[in-house]
């Protein structure tokens, strides 16, 4: 298997720490807001990553982290007027279902930045004891990237460059910093917001010294994978570097893999551009697994541009895929008459065969999504035009079995669901109301249970019953 590596540059061979194993990381979003699409697409993506490396036998420990502590978090609580851990909770949640209809598989562990603050204490005391951080007078803590000689490898940046370009750049606030391309380890606490205990003041920990800790916690000084959008690599992942290699003293993370960004009008989706949609909201026109599809339809680090166009085609593709999956299950019911030749079948049986190996050596390339996705296009092709009435059950079960499988590693679930219409919905509404009218209320609840069922969710208002798909 290659995989390219933002470290070096190119595909490499995948050689993991312990065979037959796979530690990777993650960077999961900061949770102030509903999340976009855009971060879903590393979440998908990474996801699909960790499916195909279980499809091929590795046993994957997978972690990814919620940034429950930041300035973002902190604004949106002021503004509600609650406290910052009820809007990282909330969104927690939130981005937890949203999770869960992309059909991205909870992580082996979930880690919280608010529940690993002592492991951040140990490590910023063991980097400022070896000399790479040091505290200036406010009780700021800053890592000192001079003292690590490999700044800037992940990046391909040069200290001396990065140095001037900061110069110019005077935060204020940021006095104590010798270089200025110093990053902060701890902050002092400001009015009102949330703040942990600590040798050198009362404060909170910087955005990278997070990852650099879970990390270590949860997989070992060293695992195989670090993973994230293409905006972390700097200064994100080139601190994380700097922060374990530092404290640990070993190579940190093997291979270093980001997907490029998904664009709207060919620029970055983000919350900062207003450009942006939910995942929620794209849930209200269409089945999340039409965006999973149209995701995995490019390849993992180039740009992917949003468009309505594009979703129709994937809705499309993966309609035909569905269509053809149910298909065989009707045939294979009917357990086939297997009057074919059985020559025709063995030669269908090979050409399946081949496709497999096509759809895993594009998977081996570098998660060639792209591709594979057109070799489940051409078995689909295949198993229209080869599985029929007269096929053994034995071939058509082959044909759809070896669709299923290799669409579960996409986490395209090949199931059909039963489409229900408005009309239905509302005449159920209908009933249930009718049915509170007569004090039926055993009958109205039943009618809500299987609402809720299909997925309908009822809030009722003032202005009447509302309704809307889960
Ligand atoms: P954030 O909550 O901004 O830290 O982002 C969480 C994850 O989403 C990170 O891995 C980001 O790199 C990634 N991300 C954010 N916006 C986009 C985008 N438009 N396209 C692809 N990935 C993104
Ligand atoms: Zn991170």
């Amino acid at each position: 298997m290659k995989i390219f590596n933002t470290l070096s540059r190119q595909k490499e061979e995948f050689v993991p720490l312990e065979p037959g194993k796979v530690k990777m990381y993650v960077c999961g979003p900061t949770v102030y807001n509903f999340i976009h699409i855009g971060n879903a697409r590393p979440m998908i993506v990474f996801d699909t990553v960790r499916r195909y490396f279980e499809y091929k036998g590795y046993e994957v420990n997978f972690v990814s982290n919620f940034t429950d502590v930041d300035d973002k978090i902190i604004k949106k609580a002021i503004e509600e007027g609650v406290d910052a851990d009820t809007i990282s909770k909330r969104y927690i949640a939130e981005c937890k279902k949203d999770m869960e209809m992309l059909n991205v598989k909870p992580a082996t562990t979930h880690p919280l930045a608010t529940e690993e603050i002592c492991g951040m204490l140990d490590m910023i005391q063991t980097l400022i004891d070896k000399g790479n951080a040091y505290v200036a007078e406010d009780g700021t803590v800053y890592f000192s990237t001079a003292s690590f000689k490999e700044y800037g490898k992940l990046s391909h940046k040069n200290l001396d460059d990065l140095q001037s370009g900061f110069r110019e750049l005077k935060v204020t606030g940021e006095e104590g910093k010798r270089d200025p391309s110093d990053f902060v380890l701890w902050k002092p606490k400001k009015e009102g917001e949330p703040y942990w205990e600590s040798d050198w003041c009362q404060g909170r920990p910087g955005w990278h010294i997070e990852c650099s800790v879970m990390s270590k916690k949860y997989l070992g000084e060293q695992i195989d994978i670090h993973a994230g959008g293409e905006d972390l690599i700097f200064p994100h992942h080139e601190n994380e570097i700097a922060q374990s290699e530092a404290a640990n003293g070993k190579t940190f993370a093997r291979y270093w893999m980001h997907n490029g960004f998904l664009n709207i009008d060919n620029k970055k989706m983000s919350k900062s551009l207003g450009n942006f949609f939910t995942v929620r909201e794209i849930s209200e026109k269409y089945d999340l697994q039409v965006l999973r599809f149209f995701m995995l339809s490019a390849h993992y680090r180039s740009p992917l541009n949003f468009s309505a166009d594009l979703m129709e085609a994937s809705k499309n593709g993966l309609e035909r895929i569905l269509n053809a999956v149910e298909r065989l299950k009707e045939l294979e019911a009917k357990a086939g008459a297997g009057s074919a030749p059985a020559e025709a079948e063995s030669a269908g049986k090979a050409q399946v065969k081949e496709l497999v190996e096509k759809y895993e050596a594009a998977m081996d390339d570098d998660f060639n999504t792209a591709d594979a996705v057109s070799a489940i296009f051409e078995l689909v092709k295949l198993a229209n035009s080869t599985a029929n009435e007269e096929s053994s059950k034995e071939y058509v079960s082959y044909l759809k079995e070896t669709i299923e499988k290799l669409c579960d590693v996409m986490g395209i679930i090949t199931e059909k669901k039963a489409e229900i219409l408005d009309s239905e919905i509302e005449a159920m509404i209908e009933a249930r109301q009718q049915a509170r009218k007569e004090k039926n209320f055993a009958l109205a609840d039943e009618i809500r249970g299987k609402l809720s069922d299909m997925g309908i969710l009822l809030e009722d208002t003032r202005e009447g019953v509302k309704w809307k798909r889960a």
